[in-house]
Formats: C-alpha cells, sequence, structure tokens
C-alpha cells in the first residue's frame, strides 16, 4: 500500500478509512492501493503549502527557473520509469506514454523553467505627472489543483508548472484512480531542490478531498481540470469564499471537412485525431461533418484503417490501441453506442468489446457511426472513447454551424486546400484552439483552454501566467509636495 499524502517534503498514510486501488485496465491486475486522504490530510497539505509561501514567492525567479531545470534533467533519466508507470495505471500503450505523455511533460517543464525569468508588469510612466505608477505581477498564494485521470503526469504538469514557476505553492489532488507518477513527480520535486511543502499531493476522491480543498478557506486559488459537470460544482463551492477559479473542462471537438481537403489527410487525421489516447482526450475528434461529395470516400477511407488498427497488450510496441481506463468507462462508452444504434444509427464498424485475449481488459473496438441525428445524444455529448461519428453537410455555412452547434467549445478543426475557407473556418469556430488540416498537435509555448462550458483560462504558454498571477498598481508621489495639488478639491488648509 502506498502513502496517499505528500506534504511538506514527507509522505503519510491516508487517515480516511476508505481504501481504493490503482488497477491496470490491460488485464485488470491491481498495481497498488491506498488508504485514501480525507479532509483532515488536505488541511495539513494546505498547512505545509502556506508556509512555505513566502519564502517560495520571494525567491528571485533566477532560483525557481534553476529548480525546475534541475528536475527536467531529473525526469529525462527517469523517463523509462515514468512511462512504465504511466501506462499501467492508464492502460496506455507504452509507444504514446514514451512518445508523447512523458517527452511533452519533460518539454513542459524545461519552457516553465525558462518563463519563470520572463514574468514581467508593464513599464512604469507617471500618468498625472506627480505620480510613478509601476505594475508589479505577484503570485496568487496557494493553489489548489485538481487533475483528471487521461493524462496523469501531463495534466500534474499542466495545473503545477505555471503555477510554482510565477511563486505559488500547491496542493495537487491527481485523480484517485491514477495518481502513482504524480507522486514520483512530487518526490522529484523534492530530489531537485524545489524546498519542501512548494508542490504538496493528496490522493482522495473528489467529493471528500476534492471538495475539502476548493472549500479551504486557506486556499486562494482553484485549477480544476476535469469534466464540465465537475467543474460546476467546484465553481460553486469556489464562490462562497470568492476564490479565483480556472477551469478546463470537457469537449467535444468538430472535424469539418469541405469537399476540396486532401482526402487522405483528412482520413488519416480523423483516425489519429479520434483514436489518440483510446479517445480519451478532451480536443479528440468526435463529430466529423463532411461536405457531402467526399462523404462516401471518407467514410469508407476511416472504416479501412479502424479495420487495420491493433489492439494489444500495452507493453508491446506494436499495439496502437489500449483499454479504456476502467471497466466502468468502457461499459459507459458502449452505453452510448448502444443507444445510438437503438435509436436507429448505423455502426459501420467496432460497436464491441474485442474479447478473445484481450476479455480480461477493458478495451474496446474503434468504432465509426453514421446516420445519428445531430440532436442525438452521441453528436451531443462527451464519450471519452474510440468513436468517432460522421455526419455530412451541403454548403459551408451549414458545415460551420454544426461545428458551432455545441455547449463546448475546446477545439476544432477545419479541412481545405482553399485558404479563403481556411481563414473563414479558423475565424468562425468557436474554439479555444482551431487547427487547419491537421488535428491534436499541440506545443508548450502556445495556450490550450476552452470557449463556452469547456471551461476558462489558459494553460500552458506565458498566458497561463494571467491565471496564477495578480496585477498590482503602485504608485509613488514625486513631488515630496505636502499640500498636493488635488487635495484642495477637497480642503484648502487654514484660511
Ligand atoms: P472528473 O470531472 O470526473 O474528475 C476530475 C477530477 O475531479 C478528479 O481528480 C476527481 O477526483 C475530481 N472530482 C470529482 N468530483 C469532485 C468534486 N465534487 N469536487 C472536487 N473534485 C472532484 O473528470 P475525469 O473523468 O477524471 O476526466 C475526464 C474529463 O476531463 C473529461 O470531461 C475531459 O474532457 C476533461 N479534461 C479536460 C481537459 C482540458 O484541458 N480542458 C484536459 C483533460 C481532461
Amino acid at each position: 500500500m502506498t502513502e496517499a499524502v505528500f506534504a511538506g517534503g514527507r509522505s503519510r498514510t491516508g487517515r480516511s478509512s476508505t481504501v481504493g486501488q490503482v488497477i491496470n485496465p490491460a488485464d485488470g491486475s491491481v498495481v497498488d492501493s491506498f488508504a485514501y486522504a480525507d479532509a483532515d490530510d488536505v488541511d495539513h497539505a494546505v498547512s505545509a503549502a502556506r508556509e512555505a509561501y513566502a519564502d517560495w514567492s520571494g525567491q528571485p525567479p533566477v532560483e525557481r527557473s534553476a529548480a525546475l531545470h534541475r528536475l527536467a534533467a531529473r525526469l529525462e533519466e527517469r523517463s523509462d520509469e515514468y512511462a512504465i508507470v504511466e501506462t499501467r495505471q492508464t492502460g496506455k500503450p507504452i509507444r504514446l506514454s514514451t512518445g508523447f505523455d512523458i517527452p511533452g511533460s519533460i518539454d513542459n517543464v524545461s519552457f516553465f523553467a525558462g518563463a519563470a525569468r520572463n514574468l514581467e508588469g508593464k513599464a512604469a510612466a507617471e500618468w498625472d505627472g506627480d505620480h510613478t505608477s509601476l505594475i508589479r505581477r505577484e503570485p496568487i498564494g496557494v493553489v489548489g489543483s485538481i487533475a483528471p485521470w487521461n493524462y496523469p503526469l501531463q495534466m500534474a504538469m499542466w495545473k503545477m508548472l505555471p503555477a510554482v514557476a510565477a511563486g505559488n505553492t500547491i496542493v495537487l489532488k491527481p485523480a484517485e484512480i491514477t495518481p502513482l507518477t504524480t507522486l514520483m513527480l512530487a518526490e522529484d520535486c523534492r530530489a531537485a531542490g524545489i524546498p519542501d511543502g512548494v508542490v504538496n499531493v493528496v490522493v482522495g476522491t473528489g467529493p471528500v478531498a476534492g471538495e475539502a480543498l476548493v472549500g479551504h478557506p486557506g486556499v486562494d486559488m482553484v485549477s480544476f481540470t476535469g469534466s464540465t459537470p465537475v467543474g460546476k460544482r467546484v465553481m460553486e463551492i469556489a464562490t462562497a469564499s470568492v476564490k479565483r477559479v480556472h477551469l478546463e473542462l470537457g469537449g467535444k471537438a468538430p472535424f469539418v471537412v469541405f469537399d476540396d481537403a486532401d482526402l487522405e489527410a483528412a482520413v488519416h487525421g480523423a483516425v489519429a485525431g479520434s483514436l489518440i489516447n483510446t479517445g480519451q482526450d478532451c480536443t479528440a475528434a468526435t463529430r466529423a461533418y463532411v461536405q457531402r461529395p467526399l462523404y462516401d470516400a471518407f467514410v469508407a477511407g476511416v472504416a479501412d484503417l479502424f479495420g487495420a488498427i491493433r489492439l494489444g497488450p500495452t507493453e508491446d510496441p506494436s499495439t496502437d490501441l489500449g483499454p479504456l481506463v476502467s471497466a466502468r468507462q468502457a461499459e459507459r462508452v458502449g452505453g452510448f453506442v448502444d443507444r445510438a444504434r437503438s435509436g436507429g444509427a448505423t455502426v459501420v464498424v467496432g460497436g464491441a468489446a474485442p474479447g478473445g485475449d484481450l476479455a480480461s481488459g477493458a478495451f474496446y473496438l474503434p468504432t465509426l457511426v453514421v446516420g445519428a441525428a445531430q440532436d442525438s445524444e452521441i453528436v451531443r455529448d462527451e464519450i471519452f472513447g474510440p468513436v468517432l461519428v460522421v455526419l455530412p453537410f451541403d454548403t459551408d455555412d451549414e458545415g460551420l454551424a454544426l461545428a458551432n452547434d455545441t455547449v463546448y467549445g475546446l477545439a476544432a478543426s477545419a479541412w481545405t486546400k482553399d485558404i479563403f475557407r481556411a481563414l473563414r473556418a479558423q475565424r468562425e469556430i468557436r474554439a479555444g484552439c482551431v487547427w487547419v488540416n491537421d488535428h491534436i498537435p499541440i506545443v508548450s509555448e502556445m495556450p490550450h483552454g476552452g470557449y463556452k462550458q469547456s471551461g476558462f483560462g489558459k494553460d500552458m504558454s506565458t498566458y497561463s501566467f494571467d491565471e496564477y498571477t495578480q496585477i498590482k498598481h503602485v504608485s509613488m508621489d514625486i513631488t515630496g509636495v505636502a499640500q498636493k495639488p488635488w487635495h484642495r478639491t477637497i480642503f484648502t488648509g487654514p484660511a
């Protein structure tokens, strides 16, 4: 059993009487177990973060930067270990862990190690002639961060890095089913010389540890990545103490293919964009709208490639697609597909668990659905599985209107060789990221975040500092005059 709390540089067993397990969804084996953290543990971790705040926020940026550079080097040394643990706790194919999750996380650390030295306010000036104004960009304090299970290490990084680079301290709650690489990260922060109490971790359930963290009076800001319904709950709790909130929520990304698109590129993009991380990606392509002339060929092309995807043991580098994160998630995905089928949609390929050698895992075949109604749940709701729905459209106006017909607004893509169509699509699609002729690539330098019910605030890039810092105006009299001209509007002094 692993200890569920890492606070003030030390591990301790969670105080909750609830014991939870980390299960490898590829075969159902138990990887680890925890006595979960409860509200007392959260309080203990918040105290550690508060205690560390004055020193950490007062350090010159170069010191914070140096610590993050040491962390990047340490993660690089242990990258194989991180990859295998990530694969075992989530069911990701090892090729995804070694090629995406772990190097992406390390690149993020390197980026914020540099960005930590680049925090700036606006230039000073004498706006009224008598005072010098300057802008200070200051950390917020203690940040309560909550992360989901789909990319455990990357999401922990997205929560932690801009916060600590800007001088905040954090208490991070990973998803309780995938906490292992986050705990490794906390230990490596210590090994890299990040002072005790700057990065604290509590492993516990959302309703207990999560809500205790969001509501804690010692927490100044809440940064949450997860589903939209839980994001609403987090916002509601944070309202009571007027905490700053940063929300990265669900998505239902449209993939719009115009009739002049490179069909082969669009088909390959749809397969990679919908199956990444077994579809458990908030930006994954989920709704492909294809202009009528290309529709049949697109469906046939995706069906062929879906049929050739290799499902298999997650530690085998030739495996393309792993299981869902849990048996529960696989059931949920199957439920969406079954209900779509009984509602009149057609499942072109997939639509079932694979069985055979993979029957003990939470696997589900890549699934292509056509003929669903725009207002059906398979088109509207976040499924978070290897399922792509394809629908036809006729005019450009219609394609763009369908893309925007959603409560979400995290990401989207448009496929065309026509520069004017591309320019129109990138402007009119209401989402925090619009790709043109690709779907998924992200870089540490560019912001990630939603429109509409996909949340607000940005992760990654220097834009994320806007979330984790606050602006202070300092105004200094430069005249040294006792009776200032503006005083006369209030009083004129002795006659
Ligand atoms: P979730 O909302 O169920 O859980 C996310 C986290 O919140 C977990 O740590 C969970 O324990 C915690 N939590 C649950 N209930 C809580 C409560 N009442 N109070 C406080 N915390 C609580 O999401 P999930 O199933 O872990 O992850 C999948 C979701 O995350 C999807 O909706 C996906 O789109 C979203 N996501 C969004 C982004 C983004 O950048 N926008 C990135 C990754 C995942």
